[in-house]
C-alpha cells in the first residue's frame, strides 16, 4: 500500500473507500479518530447518509500512553489481525469481522461495533448483560481448548506458536503486572492516600513468592494461544451480543491468564460500586449480579471446556489417565484465581488504571474502592494455590467486602 507512516484522517478515508462492498463509489465519508486505548490509532470512517461505517486500527511505532520514548513493534498489528481471524474461526460471532490487514501500514480494517458499548463503561452505568457469561465462556473455551495440546495436534501447535512470539508486548505484561507493582518502580502510579498499601506490597515477601510463581507460569507455560489483554475495555457488549477486540498481546501462555483477566475486571467493578450505585440496596443488588456473573463465567467455562475435551480431545493419554482431567481443571482454576489477583493489584498501584475506580468523583469513596480492590486482589494471590472451588473464591470476595 505504502511505506509506514501514521495515517491522516484524509488518508484513512481514501483507504476505507477501497474496501469492497462497504461504501458506494463517491460517497461523502467522515472520519473521527476515536482511539481511547493506550497504544494505537483508531479511525471510525462513516457515510452518515447511508448509515455505513468501518474501523481502521493502526499501530503506532511507540506506546501512545507514554510517547515516542517507548518504542513498540509494529508487528503487533499482524499478531492482532491474525489472532482476530483465528478467534473468529474458533468462536464465530464473538469477534469483529476483519476485512483487511496491511502489513506496511500496520493497519487492520474491521467491522464497526459502535452499536455496542465498551463493557467497562456499560458496567459503570450499571448495565445488565444476561448473555455475557454464556458468550465469554464460549469464547474462552473454544479459543483456549482448540489452541492447546488437548484440542490440537501437538506438532502443529509447536509450529503455530512461532507466529505468535510476542516478546515486546509480553515484556509490558511481565514488567507492569508481575514486577513493578511489587517494588518502588518509576512507572507505578497511585493515589497518595494509599501509599501505605503500595509500601505494604513492596515489603510482602509471601506475596512476592506467589507472584514469582505466577510470573514463572506466564514466562514458561505455553499452554494455549491467549488473547493476552482480556479486560472489560477489550469487550464490546449489548444485552444480546458480546464481541472481543484488541488481541495485540496474543501469545502462547497459561490459559488462566485470560480467564483471570475477565474475573479481575468484573471484581474491579465490584470494588467500585459505592461510586456508582445511588442506594445501598442498588449497590447490594449490583454486587450480587457481578458475583453471580463471576461464578457463571467460571462454571460455564469449565463445563464447556470439559465437554470439548470429552468429545474432541486429540490427546489420548491426557484423556484417559485417571484423575488427570480433574487435576488439570483444578490447576486451571488456581491459575485463574492467582492471575486475577495480579491483574487487580496492578490496576490500583501500577501504570495503567481502570476508569471504574479512577473516575469515582468523591475522594474518600475512591480511596475505599482502591483499598477494597487491593484487599480482594491480595487475597486471590495469597490463596491461589489453596483454593479448590469457585465457591471459595466467591466467599473470599464477600469476606473482603
Ligand atoms: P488499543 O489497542 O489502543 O487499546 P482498542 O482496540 O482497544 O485499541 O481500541 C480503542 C478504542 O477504539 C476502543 O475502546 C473503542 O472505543 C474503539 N474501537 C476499537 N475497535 C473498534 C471497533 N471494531 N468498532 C468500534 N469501535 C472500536
Ligand atoms: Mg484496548
Ligand atoms: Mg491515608
Ligand atoms: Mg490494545
Amino acid at each position: 500500500m505504502s511505506t509506514y507512516h501514521p495515517l491522516s484522517e484524509a488518508e484513512a478515508i481514501e483507504i476505507a473507500r477501497t474496501i469492497e462492498g462497504v461504501f458506494e463509489p463517491g460517497a461523502k465519508l467522515v472520519s473521527r479518530e476515536i482511539g481511547d486505548g493506550n497504544l494505537n490509532l483508531v479511525f471510525h470512517i462513516s457515510d452518515p447518509a447511508a448509515g455505513r461505517s468501518i474501523i481502521l486500527k493502526q499501530a503506532l511505532p511507540y506506546a501512545k500512553v507514554v510517547g515516542e520514548s517507548w518504542p513498540l513493534t509494529l508487528d503487533r498489528a499482524r499478531i492482532e489481525s491474525e489472532a482476530l481471524i483465528l478467534e473468529g474461526q474458533l468462536a464465530p460471532g464473538l469477534v469483529p469481522n476483519v476485512y483487511l490487514y496491511d502489513k506496511d501500514l500496520a493497519l487492520t480494517i474491521m467491522e464497526d461495533l459502535s452499536d455496542h458499548v465498551i463493557m467497562r463503561q456499560g458496567l459503570m452505568n450499571s448495565g445488565r448483560y444476561p448473555l455475557f457469561a454464556e458468550h465469554i465462556s464460549t469464547f474462552l473455551a473454544q479459543t483456549l481448548f482448540f489452541t492447546s495440546d488437548l484440542g490440537h495436534n501437538q506438532q502443529e501447535k509447536k509450529l503455530r506458536t512461532s507466529g505468535f512470539i510476542n516478546p515486546e508486548l509480553c515484556k509490558i505484561t511481565e514488567d507492569l503486572i508481575f514486577d513493578h507493582p511489587y517494588t518502588d518502580a518509576d512507572t507505578n502510579s497511585f493515589d497518595p492516600a494509599i501509599r501505605d498499601e503500595a509500601e505494604a506490597l513492596w515489603n510482602d515477601g509471601a506475596l512476592h513468592l506467589e507472584v514469582a510463581l505466577l510470573r514463572e507460569k506466564f514466562l514458561t507455560h505455553s499452554q494455549a494461544l491467549l488473547h493476552g489483554d482480556l479486560h472489560t475495555g477489550s469487550i464490546f457488549i449489548t444485552p444480546e451480543s458480546t464481541k472481543v477486540i484488541d488481541p495485540e498481546f496474543a501469545y502462547y501462555g497459561p490459559m488462566g491468564f485470560d480467564i483471570g483477566a475477565v474475573i479481575a475486571n468484573l471484581l474491579l467493578n465490584f470494588a467500585s460500586r459505592e461510586g456508582w450505585d445511588k442506594t445501598a440496596a442498588e449497590r447490594e443488588e449490583y454486587e450480587a449480579y457481578l458475583l453471580q456473573t463471576v461464578k457463571d463465567v467460571l462454571e460455564k467455562f469449565e463445563a464447556k471446556f470439559l465437554a470439548l475435551w470429552n468429545e474432541q480431545g486429540v490427546d489420548r493419554l491426557a484423556g484417559s489417565a485417571p484423575g488427570y482431567k480433574e487435576n488439570y481443571m483444578q490447576r486451571l482454576l488456581q491459575d485463574t484465581i492467582g492471575f486475577a489477583g495480579c491483574k487487580m493489584v496492578r490496576r490500583i498501584v501500577g501504570l495503567a488504571h481502570v476508569a471504574d475506580i479512577d473516575k469515582i468523583q468523591d475522594a474518600a469513596v475512591r480511596e475505599r474502592a482502591q483499598r477494597l480492590a487491593l484487599r480482594i486482589g491480595k487475597t486471590l494471590i495469597a490463596s491461589n494455590r489453596s483454593f479448590t472451588s469457585v465457591n471459595q473464591l466467591i466467599d473470599a470476595v464477600q469476606t473482603a467486602n
